[in-house]
């Protein structure tokens, strides 16, 4: 049965008297941090001397490099970037951590897809957010929280799912709910997420901005129509709150009628729509995207630098940006 645990769930005092040492100072690193010194637990923070560094120490941190963080914790919230970690935790976590130390990982990746193999003596657990790290904080702040993904992976200790509870708690997440699961599942759904939803999606959006403005519609109002006016984040908003069907009964009748009469009319896009996404999903499952990321990561840079270039070549980069002038959304409203 799926467990979904609260605040009643996870008690702080599982943690008492343990420092624990925040591993990179980043998006989660820097809020996951702040929120865990006000739910009373002792922080050093780990980082390489750079910007990140000096901001940690402007936060009132003890900030040391990683290996002496390390050294200096019951337990470590690995929070560098996931590209790096298994170098980091091969050089200079791993050697530190001592029998019954805990290590909490925000993405179930590297371990799952063994590029990270924790000794067995250690606690290792998962704890998830799934929030972006200023919303870490913010949530935390207003006391709303936020959920996470959260799982012990190996229980050296016996007290590993306690332990877990704790930093889920203190970071604050428990406030919302945090549901378990192993760190393959979290981070399977992560990537399918990333590549079978995000990029099915998208072709959707494209079909439509380019059917429009082939009929003859200015691209600005195309555009705006379909997503810069905000009224499409509302309306997800609102699937959060009130669910995918519910939500249509804020849409006008005209609207709600149109879409019920036509909605049938893709329905057969649906089997290919799945036998694409299950071809994403097996190969995310068997490890076969892990490792093909793995063979090509020292060409990352160049991969990125051809895809920002041919982004920048389509004729949608043109037309957004004169929309956002044109509308003063975001930075443009600033020139
Ligand atoms: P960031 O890139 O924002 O931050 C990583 C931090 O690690 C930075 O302070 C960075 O310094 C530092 N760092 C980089 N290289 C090293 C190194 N070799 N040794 C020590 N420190 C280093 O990462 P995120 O916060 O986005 O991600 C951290 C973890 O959280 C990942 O596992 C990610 O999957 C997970 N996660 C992230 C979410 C998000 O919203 N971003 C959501 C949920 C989970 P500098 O910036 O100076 O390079």
């Amino acid at each position: 049965m799926t467990r979904i645990y609260h605040d009643e769930d996870a008690d702080l005092a599982a943690l008492a008297g343990s420092t624990l040492a925040v591993l990179g100072y980043g998006n989660q690193g820097r809020s996951q941090a702040l929120n865990l010194r006000d739910s009373g637990i002792p922080v050093v923070i780990g980082n390489i001397r750079d910007a990140a560094f000096a901001c940690a120490e402007a936060d009132g941190f003890e900030v040391l490099p990683v290996a002496e963080a390390c050294a200096r914790a019951a337990g470590v919230l690995v929070l560098v970037p996931d590209e790096v970690m298994p170098e980091v935790w091969r050089e200079e976590i791993a050697p530190e951590l001592d029998a019954g130390g805990l290590a909490v990982f925000a993405s179930g990746y590297n371990v799952a897809f063994g590029l990270i193999e924790p000794a067995p003596d250690l606690d290792v657990a998962l704890v998830a957010p799934r929030m972006i790290g200023a919303g870490v904080r913010a949530s935390y702040l207003s006391g709303a929280g936020f959920p996470s993904f959260v799982g012990v992976h190996q229980d050296a200790t016996g007290r590993a799912r306690e332990r877990m509870l704790a930093v889920a708690r203190a970071i604050g997440s428990t406030r919302a709910g945090c549901i378990e699961m192993s760190m393959h599942d979290e981070a399977s759904l992560d990537l399918f997420t990333e590549q079978g939803f995000g990029p099915a999606f998208g072709r959707v959006m494209m079909t439509a901005v380019e059917l429009l403005v082939e009929a003859g519609y200015p691209p600005e109002a195309v555009l705006l129509e379909l997503y810069l006016s905000g009224e499409l984040a509302y309306s997800f908003e609102k699937m959060r709150e009130l669910g995918m069907a519910r939500q249509m009964d804020l849409h006008s009748h005209t609207s709600q009628y149109g879409s019920a009469t036509r909605g049938a009319r893709f329905l057969d896009l649906a089997s290919p729509l799945r036998e694409r996404m299950g071809a994403v999903l097996a190969e995310i499952r068997s490890g076969a995207f892990a490792e093909e990321w793995s063979r090509n990561r020292e060409h990352a840079a160049r991969i990125f630098e051809r895809v920002r270039e041919a982004r920048e070549r389509l004729p949608i980069a043109r037309w957004e940006e004169a929309a956002r002038k044109a509308f003063r959304i975001g930075d443009a409203s600033e020139e």
